[in-house]
């Protein structure tokens, strides 16, 4: 649908450059032939609470929100799902006859990502890299699926922090960086990554490591390769580029691997459904997504 369309669905971001969403729910809106829009909105902070009220207006289905105001919007919703607190971020926001209900899709979104690749969760140990804002997302999920997981942090403490914030779903095992090992320690005590990386099952990279942005060379790899299990599953949330150094090599050692795209195509049908309560139809928005990824 055109940007006459009489509906509207916006994404609250700063910068709003590069987003896959427009392109993936205009094309799912046409299909269904919902008159609607979406459209990128690039909100300063200090212009967000204004951004907010217009939410409330007749015409707006709702939003998605995303970097830097995932966590500021939360005051602003008139009430929050389960996720979007345990999580402590907004991504989804429906507008209920001027009610605005704050939703967390991204847990959603991931757990049908690895369904979608056949990876069964439940009791499986998962190693999850990263301890940011997506981290927050993938360890809810996987303990909600009843994974046991361990996490690894560049910064320690943040995965101490999230590993606290969360032990009301479940316990996570935190591996300490070699910063935090004292010097009297045994040599072989830095081996825990290693020693975690080589028995886990599931392997999930949240970390932004890998990714094309900003002239950084993304030929990096949060893990090193010789730390790779001999089985299982490598999940990377990165999906510019759509194979990360970490992918190629999981898959060069015989790993089964799935990028990020999926957990975007999925929290987008997630949040599609909630606008409108109509599923969309998820090859049209891989799509689409893959019609702009490719044309970079
Ligand atoms: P964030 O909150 O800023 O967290 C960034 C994470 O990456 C932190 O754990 C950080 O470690 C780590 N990190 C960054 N640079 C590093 C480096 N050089 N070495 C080691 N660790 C490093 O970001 P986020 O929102 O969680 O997003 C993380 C990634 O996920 C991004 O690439 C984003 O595009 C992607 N993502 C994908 C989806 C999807 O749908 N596929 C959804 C959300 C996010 P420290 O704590 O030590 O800084």
């Amino acid at each position: 649908m055109s940007a006459t369309a009489t509906r509207r669905v916006y994404l609250l971001a700063h910068p709003a450059g590069h987003s896959l969403s427009p392109v993936m729910h205009n094309a799912a809106f046409e299909v269904l032939g919902i008159d609607a829009h979406y459209e990128a909105w690039d909100v300063l902070p200090q212009d967000l609470a204004a951004a907010m009220n217009r939410l409330r207006a007749a015409e707006v289905l709702g939003a998605n929100v995303t970097i830097p105001h995932k966590q500021a919007v939360m005051p602003y919703v008139d009430e929050l799902s389960e996720a979007a607190q345990h999580i402590g971020a907004v991504n989804t926001i429906v507008n209920h006859q001027g009610l605005l209900l704050g939703h967390n899709t991204d847990a959603a979104g991931y757990t049908r990502a690895l369904e979608q690749a056949g990876v069964q969760v439940s009791g499986q140990n998962v190693l999850v890299l990263g301890a940011g804002g997506a981290a927050r997302a993938i360890v809810f999920a996987l303990l909600q699926a009843g994974a046991s997981l361990a996490l690894y942090n560049r910064t320690t403490q943040k995965a101490h922090d999230l590993a606290e914030a969360f032990a009301v779903l479940g316990d996570i095992t935190v591996i300490d960086t070699p910063d935090d090992i004292p010097d009297d320690a045994p040599d072989n005590l830095y081996d825990d990554l290693y020693k975690v990386a080589k028995q886990a099952s599931l392997i999930v990279n949240t970390t932004s490591v890998g990714m094309a942005h900003g002239g950084i060379d993304p030929d990096v790899s949060p893990l090193p390769a010789e730390a790779l299990p001999e089985a299982g599953f490598v999940s990377d949330i990165v999906y510019r580029p759509a194979q990360t150094r970490l992918l190629r090599e999981a898959a060069q050692q015989g790993l089964g691997t799935q990028n990020g795209l999926p957990m975007l195509v999925y929290q987008g049908a997630e949040s599609f459904a909630m606008w409108t309560l109509e599923p969309p139809d998820t090859n049209v928005m891989f799509n689409a997504a893959n019609g702009v990824l490719e044309a970079e």
